[in-house]
C-alpha cells in the first residue's frame, strides 16, 4: 500500500504555513503574491514577494489577497495556493499524487469564501479537502485538551484579524472575531510618526519598530530606535529617534479593540463555563501574542490566568496536522 501525503495548511492573513505528516512545517512563508498588472501572471510568492513590497516597478504589484482576513481576491487567492502547493511538494520531495488536505481558513470567511479555497486545492488533485474552524485549530496546536468537557480560550492575534474562542467537547462554544491584528498596529506606527513627525515610513520599517520595541500597554524600561524615512517637506531621506513609549500611544487603539473582544467573549460565556476559565486561564497565541508585555498586559486587564502558547506562529499549522490524525481515527473508527 501507498500512503498517500497528507497536508495541512494554515492559511494565515500574513503567514501561510503547511504541515505534512511525516516532515512537520514544511514551508512557512507571507501570504503575498507579486502579480504583472500587464499579462496578469503571478511572478513571485511568499518571501519572495514580500521582498517586493513597496520596492517594485509600476507593471508589478505585491498583493496579499487575504489582508484583512476575508478573501479580497478568489483568483490570486487560488493562485497562490496552487504555487504554494507546487514549492511544498519541491521542498519536502512528497508525493503529491492526491494529497488530503486540512485548510484552516480565517475565520469569519463567508461559505462562497471556504468553497472557493476547497475548490483551489481541489483543483490541484487532493483526494479529500476539509475545511477546519481556526480557533479549533489554534486550540489544537496549542496543547489545549479540546476533546475534555472544559471551557479552553483561545485568543489568537494574527495579522488582520483576531479571534477569540471558547471550545469545549471538541466544538466552539462561541467565537468572536475583529478586524484588527498587527497590521493594524504597523499602520497606527505609521500614521503617528506621520502626525509627530512629518515623516512618511513604509510598513516593513513599521513592523520592525512594532517587533523591537513595540510593548502593550505595561510599565516598563523605555527602549528606543533608529528609524528612517522620508521627510514629507523636503522630500528627502531623514533619520529619527523613536521610543516604546511612543509606539505604545501608536498602538493603544488595536490593543484596546482586542482586549474588548476578548472581554465581551468571557462576559457572554456560559456561566458554567467561566468556572472553568478562571481555573485554566486563557491561552494567547498567533504572531501578535509575541508583543512585548502582552500576557501581563492582558493578565492585569481580564484577572484571569493568561497563558502564551508554545509557538505562536506555528500553533495553527501544528493544529491542522493534528486534526488530520483525529479526522483519520474517526474514518477509521466508521469503518
Ligand atoms: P496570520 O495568522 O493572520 O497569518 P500570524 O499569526 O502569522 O498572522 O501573525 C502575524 C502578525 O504577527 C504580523 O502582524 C506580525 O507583524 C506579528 N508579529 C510577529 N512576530 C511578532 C513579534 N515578535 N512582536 C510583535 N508582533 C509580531
Ligand atoms: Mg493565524
Amino acid at each position: 500500500m501507498f500512503s498517500n501525503a497528507e497536508i495541512g495548511i494554515d492559511l494565515g492573513t500574513a503567514n501561510i504555513l503547511v504541515y505534512t505528516k511525516s516532515k512537520g512545517i514544511v514551508l512557512n512563508e507571507p501570504s503575498v503574491v507579486a502579480i504583472d498588472m500587464e499579462t496578469k501572471n503571478v511572478v513571485a510568492v511568499g518571501s519572495e514577494a514580500k521582498e517586493m513590497v513597496g520596492k517594485t516597478p509600476q507593471n508589478i504589484v505585491p498583493i496579499r489577497p487575504l489582508k484583512d482576513g476575508v478573501i479580497a481576491d478568489y483568483d490570486v487567492t487560488a493562485q497562490m495556493l496552487k504555487e504554494i502547493l507546487k514549492k511544498v511538494s519541491k521542498v519536502a520531495g512528497l508525493s503529491m499524487r492526491k494529497p488530503t488536505v486540512v485548510v484552516c481558513t480565517p475565520s469569519g470567511s463567508t461559505s462562497v469564501e471556504r468553497r472557493a479555497i476547497h475548490n483551489a486545492v481541489k483543483s490541484y488533485g487532493a483526494k479529500e479537502v476539509h475545511l477546519i474552524e481556526e480557533p479549533v485549530a489554534a486550540a489544537i496546536g496549542s496543547d489545549l485538551p479540546v476533546d475534555e468537557p472544559v471551557a479552553n480560550v483561545i485568543v489568537d492575534i494574527g495579522g488582520g484579524t483576531s479571534e477569540v474562542g471558547i471550545i469545549s467537547f471538541g466544538g466552539v462554544v462561541s467565537c468572536r472575531s475583529v478586524r484588527t491584528g498587527g497590521d493594524k498596529m504597523d499602520e497606527e506606527i505609521i500614521q503617528y510618526i506621520r502626525k509627530n513627525y512629518n515623516i512618511l515610513i513604509g510598513e516593513r520599517t513599521a513592523e520592525n519598530v512594532k517587533m523591537e520595541i513595540g510593548f502593550a500597554l505595561i510599565d516598563h524600561d523605555e527602549l528606543s530606535m533608529d528609524i528612517r524615512g522620508r521627510d514629507m517637506v523636503s522630500g528627502l531621506p531623514r533619520t529619527i529617534t523613536i521610543t516604546s513609549t511612543e509606539v505604545q500611544e501608536a498602538i493603544k487603539e488595536s490593543l484596546e479593540a482586542i482586549l474588548e473582544t476578548i472581554r465581551t467573549t468571557l462576559e457572554n460565556c456560559p456561566p458554567e463555563l467561566s468556572g472553568d476559565i478562571v481555573d485554566h486561564g486563557v491561552t494567547l497565541t498567533g504572531g501578535g501574542a509575541l508583543l512585548k508585555g502582552m500576557q501581563k498586559w492582558l493578565a492585569d486587564e481580564i484577572s484571569v490566568p493568561v497563558h502564551l502558547a508554545p509557538n505562536p506562529l506555528e500553533s495553527v499549522a501544528i493544529g491542522t496536522g493534528r486534526a488530520l490524525k483525529m479526522i483519520n481515527k474517526l474514518q477509521k473508527a466508521a469503518k
